[in-house]
């Protein structure tokens, strides 16, 4: 027999492969055989070349890491797949075997670096937000539109607004409801939301108070792992689980709450990243199944803040990482339709990933442009006043390629004026 081209540390499991029965139910909605129509980068492809790279008929290196590389991980066939394939745990199996054993060019391993010494620090963060305020005020953008490298270009593009008040703050470590407490919570604030989008969390923490909750939020947590964990850095990911499981462990809470997608579908993941570590397979079991989305923690409870009417045709994003990877599609539906005045409106492909993926954009720009374009348009399609997600990639992505005219924000951003009777942000 062949041996696999796979390492021995947890390589795709067969019986996982030999579930996918090639029936191409999941083509359609696959965002990169949409963009390219070709059967390599579709799902049932990717599944083939792992099941033949652990029969040993392929190599890792070349054809096989371009195929896998170029998947967003939005698990939008995961949803779609009537056999229960589970794409997620084959695709978390074979980013690491890519990332231990195929060699990347010098150029492209110092970028994959330079992401992972970044974004899931929030002190380098905040660092690169004042470097990022000069560079808006100095109005650099157009010129290194023009000079730099596709990978740095769509990089800098991402940039949201800096405001470093927002940038520097921090958030109250407890807050309390006026009233009875209906659940104890603990929150993630995480790194590139806590830096450039305070003010969600800002909001969430007054969204949850207000509906009854008493919300823990720890100085001491970072970085939950999710960009490595989805980009096959395993090492990255257990250090951070850890971590951020050690850190929230200890705090006599129901819930543990997050309001970014990626970050909450790997804190749900844990269980798994962790599953045969004798000393943390049962602490993660235990983390994970305390982890919920916002919308999840908020739709469970009988609105008890009053809300004011807020007169906006709505278009709601579903994030993959929230619809695909969480299947969390319903609640922050429901919790959205507490708001009178709202208008809900569908998007067109749906299903299809708006090209932020984690770090998809910045390092494949030109699929993720077509889609974030796509995206774009299709939003555009049904008039909406204000464009709603519940993940800072997405807000960036979308953002770039919607324009200035409809506003965009996280729901519970919505939510919060709708409670407060202020105008939206
Ligand atoms: S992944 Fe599922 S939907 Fe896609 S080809 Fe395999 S069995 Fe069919
Ligand atoms: S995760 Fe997304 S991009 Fe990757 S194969 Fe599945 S549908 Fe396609």
């Amino acid at each position: 027999m062949t041996e696999s081209s796979f390492d021995a540390h947890h390589p795709p499991a067969r019986d996982l492969l030999d579930d996918c029965v090639h029936c191409g139910f999941c083509l359609p909605t696959c965002p990169t055989y949409q963009l390219w129509g070709e059967e390599m980068d579709s799902p049932r492809g990717r599944i083939y070349l792992m099941d033949l790279a652990e029969r040993g008929e392929i190599e890792l290196q070349g054809a096989f890491t371009e195929h896998i590389d170029a998947c967003l991980g939005c698990m939008a066939c995961v949803t779609s797949c009537p056999s229960g394939v589970q794409y997620d745990r084959l695709l978390e199996a074979t980013r690491p075997q890519i990332e231990r054993n195929v060699p990347r060019t010098r150029s492209d391993r110092l970028f994959r670096n330079g992401i992972f010494a970044l974004f899931p620090y929030r002190r380098r963060l905040r660092a690169a937000a004042v470097l990022g305020l000069a560079y808006q005020k100095l109005g650099l953008a157009r010129l290194a539109e023009r000079v730099l490298p596709p990978r740095l270009r769509a990089t800098q593009a991402l940039m949201p607004p800096v405001r470093l008040r927002t940038a520097f703050a921090t958030l109250p470590r407890r807050v309390r409801p006026d009233g009875e407490v209906r659940r104890r919570v603990a929150m993630l604030s995480g790194c590139v939301q806590d830096v450039f989008f305070h003010e969600v969390n800002e909001a969430t923490q007054r969204v949850l108070a207000a509906e009854g909750c008493e919300v823990l939020t720890p100085r001491e947590q970072g970085c939950c792992g999710a960009l490595g964990l989805h980009a096959g850095r395993e090492e990255h990911a257990v250090v951070h689980a850890k971590r951020t499981i050690e850190t929230f462990e200890r705090l006599p809470v129901d819930d543990v709450v997050v309001n970014v997608a990626g970050c909450g579908s790997s804190m749900k993941e844990y269980v798994h990243l962790l599953a045969d570590d004798p000393d943390w397979a049962e602490r993660a079991r235990a983390f994970s199944a305390k982890v919920r989305d916002v919308s999840e923690v908020l739709a469970a409870l009988e609105p008890r803040a009053p809300r004011h009417p807020v007169e906006a045709r709505v278009a709601y994003h579903d994030a993959c990482h929230l619809g695909h990877a969480q299947g969390v599609r319903d609640e922050p539906r429901t919790v959205l339709c507490t708001i009178p005045g709202l208008e809900i409106a569908d998007l067109p492909e749906a299903e299809l990933c708006c090209g932020s993926a984690g770090i998809y954009n910045m390092v494949q720009p030109e699929p993720a442009a077509e889609l974030g374009e796509r995206k774009a348009r299709n939003i555009r399609s049904v008039s909406p006043d204000l464009l709603v997600t519940a993940n800072p990639g997405c807000l960036l992505q979308i953002g770039r390629y919607l324009g200035d005219d409809i506003r965009m924000l996280h729901p519970v951003q919505l939510l919060d004026a709708s409670i407060r009777g202020e105008r939206l942000p």
